[in-house]
Order: C-alpha cells, then structure tokens, then sequence
C-alpha cells in the first residue's frame, strides 16, 4: 500500500481535491476532507477515477506515421518541420491548439513558445468552446477576466440565479453545497434553462425560455430593477460607467412591460415578475451561469447583460453576492492565467496595451515576442483547411469531434498539412490524422496545478509511475523549444520551475496593476510547490492572510478610468434560425456520468451504464409531428452533418427544441457524433462556438434490425460495420447496441463470429425468422462468455439482468435455461437501467422500492436501497421517480373515482 496523495480531479471547473491511494495495483479514490472546494464530497466522475487508470489504450511510445519511434527522432522531426516552415511562411503558418486539460505549468511554456519565441498569436485552447465568452464580458466590464466570487459565497448568498447551468449533472459537487445551503439556509433558488433540467429538482422557480432568448430577460430586468428603485446610487456613481446607454438600449423593457419580455422570453408574466422580485428582495444574490450562456453567437452581450444587473444593484465584491462563472474544465482558468487563449498575451497582460507588449518581452528576453492575438479555435482549423496554417500541433483534445463542423475539421487535418499530436491515449478521433503522435502523461502520473472556478489553485500530484515512454507535456514542448534554437528560455529542470517562472511574470511591474498576482508564490522552494496547499489568487508577497482577497470590494475595477463599465446590450438571437428545412433547434450539452469524448469515463463500467447511448431528447409534440416512437431511433441532420440518435421523449423539452449530448466519437458509436451538426457560428467579440443553437430536422431512422450484444471477450470488427453500433464499457463485459439496415445472411453463423464462438463451448440458440427473433448465448464451462439478442425493432429485453450474470462465477441451471428468454429467473429481479453508478442500483428496483414501501423521499430510498448517499448526483432522478409514482397513484385513483 502506498501513502495517501492529496491531488486534483481532472474532470470539471469544481477542483475537487481527492485523496488517491494505489494497493497492490488497484487505485484507491476519496474525496479530500481538507480541500475546500468540496471538503470530501466527490461526484459519481471523480468517485469512479480509479476505474480509469490503466493503460489500456494509452499512447505508450512516440510514433511517426503510425510506426514506434524514439523521442530524439520524433522531437527533431517536429523542431525540423516547424521550423522550416517557420522560415518559408512565416510565424503564422503555424498553430497550437490546447486544452484545458493541459495543467497551468504545461500551458505555460506552450504560450511561451508560441507567443515569446515563435512570435505567433497563434495558440488558442478548447477553453475557447466552454468561457471565452465570460473572459471577453468580464474584461468589457472589469477590465479584467476577473471571477470575484468564492464557493464559500453559496452559504452566504439568500438567492441563487442558475441561468444556462445544469450544475447537479455538470458542477455536481457545487449543486451539493446549494442543496445544502437551501436545506440549511432556505437559500431561494431559481432556474432559467430552456429545459427542466436535473437542476430544477431544488428550484423554487424555473423559467424555461426560449433557447437564446437571455439577454431580453437580462435588459428587462435591470431596466425593471431600475424603475423600482433597486438602484445602489453610490455604487453606481463612484464606481461604474455607462449605465444611462445600457438602459437606454435595454429599450421597451425600460417601462416596465413585463409582458413584452415575457413574449420576447415564451415565459409567463407571473413567472418573470416573480423572479425579478425575487432579484430585488435578495441583496445576497449570486448569478451562476456556464455553457448555456457562454456558447451563444452573443455570449459577450449575455455575459454584459448579467453583469450589468450586478452592477446596477452593487451586488458585486460583497459576500454572498456576484455573477459567478463556472468553468467547464478542470484547467479552464489555469489556461487564461496563462494566455491560452489566441487573443491573450500571459498573466492577464493584453496585445492591445503596448506596454503589457513591451514588460512581457523583457521579462521573457524575446525580441520576437507576438504583436498581435491569433487565431481562435473555429478560425484556427479553417485556416488549415485553406492552407494559411500549415503545421499544427494539436495538445491533450481532439478537435475532430469536439469542434462545431467537425466533419469540415477532419477534412482539414486530413488535408496537406503537418500534425502532430500529444496525447495519452493512441486512438482517438484526432490522433487518426497525427503524422506524428508525441506520448503523453496521463492524470495520475504528472505534477503540477490547476485553477478551478474560484480562482483556487491546487496541485495535482502524481501517484503513478509514468508508463512506457509517456512524458509530461511541459517537457516535451521544452525539448521541441530547445531543438528550436530556444533552449535558454526553456530550461526548466522541473514544474515548479516554470511555476516560480509564472507567478514571477504574473508580478513583474504590477503594482497593484493586475489583479492576477501571484507575487507571493513566486519564491515558492521546490518543498513549498510540493506541498502547496489550495490557494485562491491573487497572493500578494505584501499581503496578510493570503488567498482570502475578496476582490472588487473597494469598488475599484482594471479598466482605464478604475470604473466597471456597464455594457449596452442590444439582444440577439441565434445566427442561425430554424424554417421549414431544419426546423427544430438542437441543444447540445453533458450527461451526467461522462466527460467530454469518452477517453477516461469510457473505460469506467459503472459511469458507462447510466447513459449508454447517444440521445435525443424531444417534446411527445414534436415527436408526433415527426413520426417518431420512444426508444427507437432518429436520424438528425443539419447543414453541416448527421447522426443517429436514441429518441427518448420528455415533457422537459419545450416544443420545437431538442437536446442532445455530445460525447460519442467514432471510437464508441457509429453515427454519434454530435458536434459533426453544430453550426460553425461564432461569436465576434469572443470567437465561441455556438454550440446550444443549431437548426436541424429529425426523421426516423429504420434498420432491419435490432440487437445488442454483451461480450467478455474482445469481438470482432464485424460488429462495428454494422449500420449503427453504440459500445459501453460494462463490469466484466462490453455491450454493443446495435441495429442495421441489412439482414445478415445466416443470422446464426453471423452470432457465432461475434461471440467468437468455438465447437468447445456450449451454445444455446434461439431462432423465429417468422418473427425476425434471434437469440444466442455462448457459455463456456460454467461461465457466460457473450449472448446476442436480435428483433424486428428495439422492443428487446432489459439489459440490466443478463448483465448480471456476467460477474457469476458459476451461472445457474435456471439461468441457463432461461437466458434466451431475456427475463430474470424465478426469485431475482430485473433493476432495470443504472440510476445510482456508486451502488448500482437501477431504476425498476427504486421503483418497486417505493411502490411497495411507499418511500416519499430520496433519503428513504436511500436508507432502503443505499442510492443516492454516496456522492448524491442521481437524487434529481431518485425525486422524479418518486414524483412520477405519485402521479402514477393519483391518476389511478382518479380512474378508480371515476369508474
Ligand atoms: Fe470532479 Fe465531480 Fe468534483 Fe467536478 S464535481 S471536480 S467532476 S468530483
């Protein structure tokens, strides 16, 4: 058993601090009671990490053209081919594209490379698809990307505003504490989403708007506010700009008409009028948004429209109250301390000043420092795509699912252009196109830190040997800069090398400058680094009490005249509009159990069972109008791309608009990539995608068949050529869902190949070709090894059951005698599919829990069944089963009333 290492969640904004403990060989995971952005708490992710730790799959060795090779060969063929075409084009021909997975240390020297050294802006991060658009509204109106708040305000606050948030699935541990909060404080909160979210579960109001329409609800309300007086005179007078223009443009909602912005909303005039009392009646406000605000093609005008209300009202540098940002990435913030993003020079210094231009160059010693902000990520890959770029290294992400238009992102990787790639996993669906593949470290092997959603920096430390020849990404850029002829600005033996490096740049001539100031950690011994614990910035060398600035307090902000500006917001809706040939619109968004593209969370079996598949959510409206059935499958499309997706209806959903999760690649699903339809719009002041507002029609996607397949055994690639194929990671075996457009010719020939049957096992087989029912199971001794159920269409047995009997050493007779009939033997239940990943528990048996035991609570499902009482994500889901059988007993007895 090794020591306990405190270190970092690598999944969202949150910064959970973890405890991680390897014993022989298996990862211990536990939340850390000392850190103070979740004091033990872990989501259903961050519990499950150890689960996703090994290296199968992992990016061992460098590679060239898919052939091992060693590092001096593949770092000289990347320095060699940058370099020449450095020379020939100029530094612009060349591109990073990073992440927010990247740790602070490694984001630093590559936009010291990119921006000191090669002298290109042209380094832009996948940041740039989750906040750049609260960057671009808090440096409009502070001056500053500047998040004031701290995760301690959630206790202190009476009201919190979650606007464009589905914090329980997407910042869980955050949520938690306003759980806590309402339960202890009676904390108000309301929900403004176009969906009823999982979120809405604590809401004492939801405002489900039309999707785009934030900005008019934000004018309205501080027009609104002003007309009743909620005005902070003082505030707004010694310390903001620009209010008479904001209100000005905020327009007819000047006057008070309610009604107009409920219109402009699809909301109810009761519903806005009592959350804008709600705003008034709550000095304590705090307003937390993320990607549903952020991902627009006006996020800027969305950010200034929250903010401007803040302003307004002084709620602003005080406890208890703010707007509050919540990054997406567990880095995201690291990477704008940095200068990640293409349009930021480092340490919060800007191209646009000329003397931020002139202290970084000197602080770095470069004469070829960048004059002007690059590319952003949407630009980046279309300047691939036209050749002005013609080498790109592409850092821990994978902009071949993950971009808007990704299809038009694999046509330019695949184009006449240089790629290389560092990452820890070899197959993805961007390491497909590397000529070069760079191995990486992986979460669990390296050092460094990161900056979480309230400014706080913790490390994250390494508790695993580093695997093959797998190397830290800040060394690997350092030795492409050394070969590069930058040797001497890149010698940095360690980490917390370049963290002394970073926090003395972020001091150097401040003054009081910059609120980003790390001046005391720039001294930081290489013991300290080690046991640096969570510190909130900035940390001034001249300060007491370190990391407890609340900033914006005395009234004094980063602009030019010292005033926070308020920004007049004219609203607009999304780019593009839906009409008659696309006219849903499509949100996009998380699940609640998985990350991104699926490379760490895939491998995990329990967060894999609880959204197996790609989705669509839809109003039972909209379905009907389509032709559309639950739980079969649709074909969405859009002017940029298609895909297939599960239909799963909900009243959730307003009509006309659709949501669907975007975490499938070609790695786990055939068909399922979603970003592949996202419109590439951007918006002009921050460069983000808009991701949440895509035109698309939908149509019923009719296989042949459909089947699933659940395997022990590695199977063959003759499942993955079928139409559609979706794989999940299950515990002791892998499940396919699968359907096709053509019949195989001998279905039962066809299901030994994929089970990889042999004449030495026993298999047992069940065929009605009358009926297109095939079932087939292959046991070998006294085990499952894989069972194939195929019909006419997606009325198939649960899944959860069979899934079962995998983990039996010893599979019963009756199982064996009534496998293919897809239903539990006599005496066991059927759980039904995964609501509680902790404790795996399933939704028929919450159902039947609180059916037979008349549960009311989650708390008493949780005592019967143990769901929801480890890390508490699926309570939403416990309470809406809850509410759905009472509503079910209602209407029975209304029915027996009647009759
Ligand atoms: Fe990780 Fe969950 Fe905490 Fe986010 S909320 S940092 S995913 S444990």
């Amino acid at each position: 058993m090794t020591e306990s290492i405190a270190t970092t969640c690598p999944y969202c904004g949150v910064g959970c601090g973890i405890r991680a403990r390897v014993t022989d060989g298996t990862v211990e995971i536990a939340g850390d009671p000392a850190h103070p952005a979740n004091f033990g708490r872990l989501c259903s992710k961050g519990s499950a990490l150890g689960e996703t730790t090994d290296l199968d799959g992992r990016l061992l060795y460098p590679e060239i053209d898919g052939q091992r090779t060693s590092w001096d060969t593949a770092l000289d063929l990347v320095a060699t081919r940058f370099s020449e075409i450095i020379a020939a084009h100029g530094p612009d021909s060349v591109a990073f594209y990073v992440s927010g997975q990247l740790l602070t240390e490694d984001y630093y020297v590559a936009n010291k490379l990119m921006k000191g050294f090669i002298g290109s802006g042209n380094i832009d991060t996948n940041s740039r698809l989750c906040m750049s658009s609260s960057v671009a509204g808090h440096k409009r109106a502070f001056g500053s990307d500047t998040v004031p708040n701290a995760y301690a305000d959630f206790e202190q606050a009476s009201l919190i505003v979650l606007i464009g948030s589905n914090a329980a699935w997407c910042h869980p541990v955050l949520y938690q504490r306003i759980v806590a909060a309402r339960a202890r404080h009676g904390t108000k909160v309301v929900v403004i989403d176009p969906r009823r979210t999982q979120s809405c579960d604590i809401a004492d109001l939801h405002l489900p708007l039309r999707s785009g329409s934030d900005a008019h609800l934000f004018n309205g309300l501080l027009a609104w506010l002003h007309g009743e007086g909620c005005m902070d005179a003082a505030f707004v007078e010694n310390h903001t700009e620009g209010l008479a223009d904001a209100l000005a443009r905020a327009g007819g909602a000047a006057d008070g008409d309610l009604a107009a912005i409920a219109k402009a909303c699809g909301l109810r005039v009761s519903d806005v009028r009592r959350f804008f009392e709600l705003f008034r009646d709550h000095p304590q406000t705090l307003t937390l948004y993320s990607q549903g605000i952020n991902q627009s093609s006006s996020g800027t005008d969305k950010v200034n429209a929250i903010l401007n209300c803040h302003l307004l009202t002084g709620r602003i540098g005080k406890p208890g109250c703010g707007p509050f940002s919540l990054t997406g990435q567990p880095n995201a913030m690291g990477g704008r301390e940095v200068g990640g993003l293409a349009n930021q020079l480092a340490a919060h210094m800007d191209f646009a000043n000329p003397d931020h231009r002139e202290k970084v160059a000197r602080f770095w010693q470069t004469t070829q420092l960048a004059a002007q902000p690059g590319l952003r990520a949407v630009e980046l890959f279309d300047a691939v795509a036209d050749g002005q770029v013609k080498a790109v290294w592409v850092m821990a992400t994978n902009p071949a699912v993950s971009l808007p238009n990704a299809g038009a992102v694999r046509a330019a990787l695949g184009g006449d252009v240089f790629v290389v790639v560092s990452d820890c996993i070899r197959r993805t669906d961007t390491t497909h196109y590397a000529d070069i593949l760079l191995p990486a470290l992986a979460w669990g092997e390296k050092d460094g830190t990161v900056t979480n959603s309230e400014r706080r920096i913790s490390r994250q430390r390494a508790f695993l040997p580093a695997p093959g020849e797998a190397r830290a990404d800040w060394e690997i850029i350092c030795d492409v800069a050394n070969r590069m002829g930058f040797g001497d600005a890149f010698d940095f033996p360690s980490a917390a090398d370049i963290f002394r490096e970073h926090a003395a740049l972020s001091a150097f001539e401040n003054d009081g400058s910059r609120d980003f100031d790390l001046s005391g950690l720039s001294a930081l011994s290489a013991q300290d680094y080690d046991r640096l614990q969570p510190v909130q910035w900035p940390v001034r060398a001249a300060a007491t009490g370190k990391g407890t600035e609340r900033l914006f307090a005395d009234g004094r902000f980063y602009t030019p005249s010292g005033k926070a500006q308020f920004i007049a917001v004219s609203p607009r809706g999304p780019e593009n509009k839906p009409d008659g040939a696309f006219p849903l619109i499509m949100n996009t968004g998380r699940v609640r159990d998985h990350w991104h593209s699926l490379t760490r969370t895939g491998k995990s079996p329990r967060l894999s069972q609880h959204t197996v598949e790609p989705f669509v959510a839809i109003h039972p409206l909209d379905a009907g109008r389509f032709q559309l059935e639950d739980g079969a499958l649709a074909q969405l499309e859009s002017g940029w791309g298609r895909m297939v997706a599960r239909v799963a209806f909900t009243t959730d959903q307003r009509p006309g608009e659709i949501f669907v999760p975007f975490h499938w690649t070609d790695q786990f699903a055939a068909q399922g990539r979603t970003d592949a339809l996202v419109a590439p719009a951007v918006d002009p002041v921050s460069g983000q995608p808009e991701s949440k507002a895509t035109p698309v029609r939908i149509a019923p996607f009719t296989p042949q068949w459909h089947g699933f397949l659940l395997s022990s055994v590695a199977v063959p690639s003759a499942v993955t050529q079928v139409d559609y194929w979706v794989r999940a990671a299950g515990a002791a075996f892998c499940r396919y869902e699968l359907a096709g457009l053509r019949e195989p010719g001998d279905w039962e020939g066809w299901a030994r190949a994929v089970t990889g049957a042999t004449t030495q096992d026993e298999w047992i087989s069940y065929c009605d070709a009358a009926r297109k029912q095939y079932r087939f199971a292959r046991v070998a001794g006294d085990r499952l090894v894989a069972c194939l159920f195929v019909a006419a269409d997606h009325h198939l047995p649960s899944r959860a059951w069979l899934s079962g009997l995998f983990s039996r050493t010893t599979l019963p007779a009756e199982a064996r005698r009534d496998l293919l009939a897809g239903r539990p033997i006599s005496g066991q239940d059927d759980i039904g599919p995964t609501i509680c990943s902790c404790f795996g528990v399933g939704q028929f048996a919450i159902e039947k829990a609180i059916r037979e035991r008349d549960l009311a609570t989650a708390a008493a499902v949780g005592d019967c069944l143990q769901a929801g009482t480890n890390c508490g994500s699926c309570i939403p889901e416990i309470n809406a089963l809850i509410r759905s059988a009472r509503q079910s007993s209602q209407d029975q007895q209304a029915a027996e009333n009647v009759a």
